[in-house]
């Protein structure tokens, strides 16, 4: 699947639940810099949230015809995340990453499986500045039980131990600054060794423990 002559780049942006990194992925598309690019849309077997939009989300898929698209190998990656199945489908990548560069919204095993795939791919991580700041954002958010957000705390606790694997570490404490750095990735197209991250060490330590 890799494309040697593809000329487009390949962006994968992870987060934790909650980290804000569907309002920051709207704005980049919002942005007049982003025509030339486009977004993965992910089938799912998770239901329908509030405001969730078919096709634009996501591709909403029932569990079984799901595992039918896994058995005829129809997915570049797929994952189970908080009990439901999330993938990216071959066709996806195909009639997009042609034409376009890709912005594609994955958790961690996701970003592992393009990585292999495509080792041209920038892994981008929306690191959040705290754990707390984390919980907040879930609670405000107001989608999910007090039980699934301890829940999704510490799923974001071993997602933030993958971070290491990333290329760019984007701190998310405020949307702008988070913003503008996400705009030297993707429009500056700023290499990860000349990336000024906000994230330190230090951080990634404090919050993993
Ligand atoms: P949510 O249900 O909150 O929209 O997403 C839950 C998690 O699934 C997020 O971490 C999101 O990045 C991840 N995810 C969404 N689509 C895909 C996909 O196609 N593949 C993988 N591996 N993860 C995905």
């Amino acid at each position: 699947l890799s494309m040697p002559e593809n000329l487009h780049k390949l962006f994968v942006i992870s987060s934790p639940s909650g980290g804000g990194k569907t309002s920051l992925i709207n704005k980049v598309f919002e942005d007049s810099r982003s025509t030339n690019f486009e977004k993965s849309i992910s089938d799912t077997s998770r239901q329908k949230r509030q405001g969730d939009l078919e096709g634009k989300d996501y591709y909403f898929l029932s569990e079984k015809d799901f595992k039918e698209k896994i058995k005829k190998e129809e997915y570049v990656e797929y994952a189970t995340v908080f009990g439901n199945f999330y993938g990216t489908s071959k066709n996806e990548i195909k009639t997009k990453y042609n034409n376009s560069n890709l912005v594609l919204e994955l958790d961690w095993q996701g970003a592992y499986a393009v990585k292999k795939l495509f080792d041209d791919a920038k892994l981008i991580f929306l690191v959040p500045p705290s754990l707390d700041d984390l919980k907040q954002r879930l609670i405000k958010r107001n989608l999910d039980s007090s039980e699934s957000i301890e829940n999704r705390l510490s799923e974001a606790k071993k997602e933030i131990s993958k971070s290491e694997m990333y290329d760019f570490l984007v701190l998310n404490d405020d949307f702008d600054r988070a913003f503008e750095d996400l705009s030297q990735i993707l429009f500056k197209g700023i290499s990860s060794k000349d990336f000024n991250s906000r994230v330190s060490k230090d951080l990634i330590e404090r919050l993993v423990e």
